[in-house]
């Protein structure tokens, strides 16, 4: 019995099947039902979002002898000729590899001859902008003037590469990313079509990875079904079979590598390493990750830009405050040289340590980019008063005493807040957030973005995720020296601000989708190491 996969096996047989392109579908069951068919129309979208399935449908629609509700019926002769593939009605030309003027012509030949069955020739034309100038030409000849029994169906992923002559003969239908909850619905109808119990979560990961391709979500549900056949798709199954790292890691290994962090960039990896992810592909994602944060930031309106799931796109867009532009354009310089190499390398581990220090400490190398960034470090650091050079230092002498100094007198004198002083801080919180604007440009945002209340005399600051709370109470290290935290230095900056001595407690606000669970029930207090 020969296998057939399911995004073939589940084709949509009526539009009604089709999912989350519901404008597209109305409009062209609509023209069925009054007969208000076109000669040339132009699906565009992102792969695996229908483009194929709906033109299929189409074809066998237009050439139904009873069509139902405007879908093809899918018994009369006509619709099982095109089903079997013995139709001359409908011919499909993949662009992609027949690109030429020749390949054209023959298809211009065959659509002289008039049908022997059913209604209409339909051309589907797959990947249509890969056709040569010539072609096109060719092509555009036949547009001006369709025989009337002619239907020319192009399918594009890359609608700016088509002449505008051809588009302006062409009806365009815009086909939409589908959504991550209606591909994990799908899944789930198919998996109980297939009789195997999966559990929800999992199928919401599978949707996620697939990020708007329904096909991409249906070929990763075959591999892990493949791999445990006959067995219940749990969510730590799936893990197992994509080995995919979650977009959370990728922001977890940034905020390290900003943090100079080279340990905790180790770790990661070492996750990654069990996980059994291949190592030559998530440099390559992490690359893209990071050109996903650098697009973030320098478009206007990102969504118009970024191909992602609505999900993916909120994290990003929140994550792409972590680093500036030129940081991220040295990264993926990195990256990107990097995995040209690993490639064929045996070595592929240390390979991507090497460079994740690299990336870590900017110090470790002397190019322009890298001393661009080692100034961002020494900038941040003198901004947020956290080394200055004595004089013992700056005359080059005995320097085994590198430990930063303390700037402030101790903050003895300073009085304890009363539950009331503290209502009256979360109550100003814009102007404390903008106080630290100057001091660290990253906390000042998180700061924004999170919620600051009294709680028990003490001050809460609930931040959006986890990853936030991580990166606030991070203690950089200074000259082999552990230094004060963001926590500490908004702390300084509040005790600057009111002269009083306020208690913080940092939170995460929960149901972060990119957070563990572990990681949000997680409260950390911190109390203010004085660095003497
Ligand atoms: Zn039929």
């Amino acid at each position: 019995m020969s296998y057939l996969a399911l995004y073939r096996k589940y084709r949509p047989q009526t539009f009604d099947e089709v999912r989350g392109q519901d404008h597209i579908v109305t409009t062209l069951k609509n023209q069925m039902k009054t007969g208000r068919i076109g000669h040339a129309y132009l699906f565009c979208g992102t792969r695996g979002t229908g483009k194929t399935s709906v033109a299929k449908l189409f074809a066998k629609a237009v050439n139904c002898e009873n069509p139902v509700d405007g879908s093809p019926c899918g018994k009369c002769a006509v619709c099982r000729s095109i089903d079997s593939l013995v139709s001359m009605n409908v011919t499909e030309l993949d662009a992609a590899s027949n690109n030429s003027v020749d390949n054209i012509r023959d298809i211009i030949d065959s659509s002289r001859y008039s049908p022997t069955e059913g209604r209409y020739k339909v051309y589907i034309i797959d990947e249509v902008h890969m056709l040569s100038t010539s072609a096109f030409n060719a092509l555009l000849k036949t547009l001006e003037e369709p025989p009337e029994y002619v239907i020319f169906i192009l399918a594009t992923t890359e609608v700016h590469k088509i002449p505008i002559t051809i588009l302006s003969r062409c009806q365009r239908y815009d086909f939409k990313r589908i959504t991550t909850d209606v591909i994990a619905g799908c899944l789930a109808d198919l998996m109980k079509s297939e009789g195997i119990a999966a559990e929800e979560k999992a199928l919401k990961f599978i949707a996620r990875a697939a990020d708007g391709s329904m096909r991409d979500a249906e070929s990763l549900l075959d591999q892990c079904i493949a791999f445990y056949i006959g067995q219940d798709l749990t969510y730590d199954k799936v893990l197992e079979v994509l080995g995919s790292v979650d977009v959370e890691v990728f922001a977890r290994l940034l905020r390290h590598i900003g943090n100079g962090d080279v340990s905790g960039c180790m770790k990661i990896l070492d996750e990654i390493m069990v996980s059994g992810r291949e190592l030559t592909q998530f440099v390559t994602d992490f690359a893209g990750y990071l050109r996903n944060l650098l697009l973030a930031r320098s478009v206007e309106d990102p969504y118009e830009v970024l191909e992602l799931s609505k999900e993916n796109m909120e994290l990003v867009i929140h994550e792409s405050k972590v680093a500036d532009a030129a940081q991220l354009i040295r990264y993926i310089g990195i990256l990107s040289e990097l995995s040209n190499r690993i490639r064929y390398a045996t070595q592929k581990r240390l390979l991507i340590e090497v460079e994740l220090i690299k990336l870590a400490k900017p110090q470790m190398q002397d190019n322009y980019d890298s001393l661009i960034d080692r100034i961002r470090v020494l900038e941040e650091r003198l901004e947020n008063g956290e080394f200055t050079v004595s004089s013992r230092q700056a005359a080059g002498s005995d320097a085994t005493d590198t430990r930063p100094e303390e700037e402030d007198p101790a903050p003895e004198e300073l009085s304890k807040a009363l539950p009331e002083d503290i209502a009256k801080v979360a109550n100003s919180w814009s102007s404390i957030t903008s106080a630290m604007n100057s001091k660290d440009k990253l906390a000042s945002t998180m700061l924004s973005d999170a919620g600051a209340f009294e709680e028990n005399g003490k001050l809460v600051i609930e931040f959006k995720n986890a990853l936030d709370v991580q990166t606030m109470n991070f203690k950089k290290e200074i000259n082999g020296e552990t230094g004060p935290s963001r926590i500490d230095i908004l702390k300084k900056v509040i005790s600057s601000v009111t002269g009083l001595d306020i208690e913080i407690e940092t939170r995460s606000a929960g149901q972060g989708k990119s957070s563990k669970g572990a990681d949000i029930r997680k409260r950390v207090k911190f109390n203010i190491e004085k660095i003497d």
